[in-house]
């Protein structure tokens, strides 16, 4: 018998190697910048613009060119409660689909919140706190990200108030009692505490909501608040930065494992996940020295990528936000009630867009019964119940598994498990119930709303 370490604990990092600088892939693009716009003048817009919804530390984030920024202390502190997360060998799985492909994984569900999206939130109340914020609006969608900003303003003082999709709060009441616990205010989105959300009630009285119009809401909010700024979960490039913590401990952690990833996997919902796994290996492909391939994982309910345009829209249904140029399906898109709420957005990071146009990133779409046959595989094999966002990754990861098998060829596959599923198990009841439907976007539907940008 061997006495050698298990072979998961090969790949664990101490918490005095937890990355201390976030990456910026800004510095590293062989492209220029590509500027937001003001949504009134159709300029490009400055710091004094976003002033009023964000503090300046986090404005100076979004456009820097420095190609690492120092992570302050009382973050690495905070992030210090659960990192280094662990990166994972699915043995198992690998065993089961007998593939000649390796599989890895980095585990963000050790977080307080259960995924991937505290590691910005703590960034995020921290930089507010220091310039004097007094309290934070957002909106969440199923409420992962509420959550994750509910537990990080709690740690450094803050209020939060969280706009949340209406459907989601009378159907998922569990991660609203999580913010609740966190110390935060949650009220069903569209409400009637801003003019967006009235706006949206009277012309429909029984809107069950959308992550846009909760944008607005939040947004209008942090506008209209002296003491209020406004916090996004994704898509901005302040957030996919503070995310590269987890892609640079899954270097020095495949380092560890004595192996390289041929290909990186995530799921994208506004694309921070994937980017904070996939941007530290992208700059090794940008500067010339891999050929990884990068592939973004969507649900083929809210396909903004793969079938998307590649313009400038609002980000928001209000039209309040900057615009951004991005994969979007139209601000005006209102996703069917698939059971993967995190990936239920109108757009895509600017970041990522920009990366797929360059042919840097390679996009796939799924519907979500496939992607459930794939989380229970996974579950079933390697223990953790995935998250359904996750679970998208998963199904492409298998596929390039069997992909491998068929070709004869041994890849090392690499994905993020960006959170667990702990809080979603209804909709693993509707997927053994039969219940669940696979609900993809007409054609037309996409082409009206793009059509109008
Ligand atoms: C929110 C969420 C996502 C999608 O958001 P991204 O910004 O694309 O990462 C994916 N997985 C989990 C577990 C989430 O909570």
């Amino acid at each position: 018998m061997s006495i050698s370490a298990p072979a998961a604990t090969r790949f664990l990092l101490d918490q005095q190697e937890m990355p201390t600088r976030w990456y910026n892939i800004q510095a590293d693009l062989p492209f220029p910048p590509i500027p937001a716009l003001h949504p009134g003048t159709k300029q490009p817009i400055g710091p004094q613009d976003l002033a009023p919804l964000f503090p300046m530390e986090l404005i100076k984030q979004e456009v820097s060119q420095e190609r690492y920024i120092d992570i302050p202390e009382p973050v690495q502190d905070a992030l210090r409660i659960w990192r280094p997360t662990p990166l994972r060998r699915a043995r198992r799985l690998e065993q089961a689909l007998d593939t000649t492909a390796r599989i890895f994984y980095k585990y963000e569900g050790t977080s307080p919140a259960g995924s991937h999206k505290p590691n910005t939130a703590i960034a995020q109340a921290f930089f507010n706190k220091a310039e004097g914020t007094k309290r934070l609006s957002t909106e969440t969608g199923a409420g992962q990200w509420g959550s994750a900003l509910a537990f990080a303003t709690n740690l450094f003082g803050l209020e939060c108030m969280v706009y949340m999709v209406r459907i989601s709060y009378e159907q998922k009441p569990y991660r609203k009692s999580m913010m609740q616990v966190w110390g935060a205010k949650v009220v069903p989105s569209p409400s009637e505490l801003t003019q967006a959300g009235k706006k949206v009630r009277a012309q429909h009285p029984d809107s069950t909501g959308s992550l846009g119009i909760a944008i607005s809401e939040a947004v209008e909010d942090a506008a209209t608040r002296d003491d209020t700024k406004y916090s996004l979960g994704s898509v901005l490039n302040h957030v996919l930065m503070h995310q590269t913590i987890i892609g640079q401990e899954a270097l020095l952690q495949m380092e560890r494992a004595g192996a390289m990833p041929d290909v990186v996997v995530g799921c994208v919902g506004g694309g921070s996940n994937f980017s904070g796994l996939a941007f530290p290996f992208l700059r090794d492909r940008l500067q010339g020295r891999t050929k990884t391939r990068f592939l973004a994982v969507e649900p083929d309910a809210a396909p903004s990528i793969t079938r998307g345009k590649y313009a400038y829209d609002f980000g928001d249904t209000g039209e309040m936000t900057p615009l951004v140029k991005m994969h979007t399906l139209g601000h005006g898109f209102i996703p069917q009630g698939i059971h993967a709420g995190g990936l239920r957005y109108h757009g895509m990071a600017p970041l990522v867009s920009a990366l797929v146009e360059h042919g840097f990133i390679e996009a796939v779409a799924y519907p979500q019964r496939t992607v459930f046959d794939a989380a229970v595989q996974f579950a079933r094999t390697e223990g953790t119940i995935p998250a359904p966002e996750t679970a998208h990754a998963i199904r492409a990861v298998i596929d390039e598994a069997l992909k491998a098998k068929q070709d004869g060829s041994s890849p090392t596959i690499l994905f993020n498990l960006s959170g667990h599923g702990l809080l979603d198990l209804a909709a693993y009841d509707s997927y053994f119930a039969g219940t669940m439907s696979d609900v993809p976007v007409p054609q037309a539907q996409i082409e009206e709303l793009v059509a109008a940008l």
